[in-house]
């Protein structure tokens, strides 16, 4: 057994639900077992002379959380991060697309997989649930990179079968069949095997038929566990363009076109949904809320891109009262940074330009835990209960001159909590350890990935 020393903290829910969802203890120590697993969380004090003179790792200065979970993001835009390119639909002809298909070439697929994650883990986030591209062969390299670094990841091969006229025809799945072919091949190989999950990936509604979509709702029900995942009401636009486009099924909503297919349950995260049914409509109520709940699905709250493309304000407070399970997402390349602390205090942002109280509790719970349970995952990561996959980050409260003397000067932990959500950025990542063991950049063995 391990003993990190530090400040740990860590939850078991909501903290704006539940004070008692809220683990926090100031010169504590996280034990972890030479399997990796976490075997639990005490106050340094309270440890045995026998435990304190064994394998101890010092970071008392420090804070222990569990490693990030990134609701939402793509690696395939690793090289589409920054790009101008006006709303979502013109950035992605513009921006995405091109970056995307580089990915052809396996040499490139295989060193932007590796840097992608390496740049996640740098940020302190040890999952992420991730589209790659339409490539069979890249989607596969992206699962060795991650393999080879032991990250529990969601992730899947993008599916797309119509451009709109947006998408070169090249970068698009040649049919329904190929593409549920390569899929099938993909969770073969790679579904369950180390810390690998596979999630069944069309890209949204308006790069899908119909066929595809009902594809990719069949391979999802057809395998109890798989994960679904796709983008949801991003843009009014979007949500137009979707209703339009499936009008033949007279859907109540855009997330009802998701439903009729067959894609909506427990283990299926939804990007976005800063428009659902109601908000679009501007009504009361809130089916699609109803639905999302009911059915356990998770909703990836992306501020950094929501903000980057002007999508709009995702309504957090609302989400949560409705009891929808709610994550961060980074959503690279659309989103700006790898960070989920970044990513939390834009997050705050957001909330106070709709008037909703958001704290560094709030914020670390969604980083963490709450991303776990958007994934439906909160029995293997995002929290420190015992048995938990030991993955978490070690965050230096002095990381930068700005944040140093903003800590110093606080008058309580909450508030250089505060702080740290707001000034931290990958910077603040002193350590990271991935099922109890300290990932360093390469550590995969790898030669530089650029
Ligand atoms: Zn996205």
């Amino acid at each position: 057994m391990t003993a990190y020393r530090g400040t740990v903290l860590h939850f078991s829910g909501d903290p704006a639900e539940e004070e008692g969802n809220v683990h926090l203890v100031e010169d504590g120590a996280l034990l972890v077992d030479p399997a990796g697993h976490v075997e639990g969380v005490a106050p340094w004090a309270a440890l045995t002379a026998e435990q304190r003179a064994g394998a101890v790792q010092d970071f008392r200065d420090d804070l222990i959380v569990p490693g990030f979970v990134d609701a939402h993001a793509h690696s395939g835009q690793i090289d589409a991060i920054a790009s101008p390119g006006g709303d979502l639909m013109a950035w992605l002809t513009k921006s995405v697309y091109p970056a995307e298909m580089r990915f052809q070439d396996p040499g490139y697929a295989r060193r932007a997989s590796g840097a992608f994650l390496d740049t996640m883990l740098a940020a302190g986030t040890t999952t992420a649930c991730v589209h790659t591209t339409t490539s069979k062969e890249a989607t596969g390299a992206f699962f060795a990179e991650a393999h080879a670094r032991n990250m529990r990841v969601v992730a899947g091969k993008v599916l797309m079968d119509d451009g709109g006229g947006a998408a070169p025809a090249g970068y698009l799945d040649a049919s329904v069949g190929q593409a549920e072919d390569d899929c099938r091949e993909l969770i073969e190989r790679w579904h369950g095997r180390g810390r690998v999950l596979y999630a069944v990936t069309p890209r949204f509604g308006p790069t899908s038929t119909e066929g595809l979509l009902r594809m990719a709702g069949r391979l999802y029900q057809e395998h109890p566990g798989l994960w679904m995942q796709s983008h949801l009401a991003e843009t009014r636009d979007e949500v137009d363009q979707v209703l339009d486009r499936f009008a033949d099924l007279k859907p109540r909503s855009y997330l009802d076109v998701y439903d009729r297919c067959g894609m909506v349950g427990p283990r299926s995260v939804w990007a976005h949904c800063v428009w659902p049914d109601h908000v679009y409509r501007g009504t009361g109520g809130g089916h699609d809320w109803d639905v999302l709940r009911d059915k356990g699905a998770g909703v990836a709250f992306c501020p950094t891109s929501n903000l980057f493309l002007g999508s709009g304000l995702f309504p957090f407070a609302r989400t949560r009262r409705a009891g929808v399970r709610v994550g961060l997402g980074t959503d690279i390349g659309a989103g700006t940074s790898y960070s989920l602390l970044a990513t939390a205090a834009e997050a705050y942002k957001v909330a106070a330009l709709q008037g909703e109280p958001f704290d560094a509790l709030r914020g670390l719970y969604l980083a963490t835990r709450g991303g776990a349970e958007a994934l439906s995952l909160q029995d293997r990561i995002g929290g420190f209960h015992p048995g938990a996959e030991a993955d978490f980050a070690v965050l230096d409260f002095a990381a930068t001159p700005v944040l140093k003397r903003r800590t110093e000067a606080a008058a309580d932990l909450r508030e250089r909590l505060f702080a740290l959500m707001v000034l931290g950025d990958e910077r603040a990542v002193r350590a990271v350890f991935v099922n109890g063991r300290r990932s360093t950049p390469g550590a995969s063995g790898r030669p530089d990935p650029r």
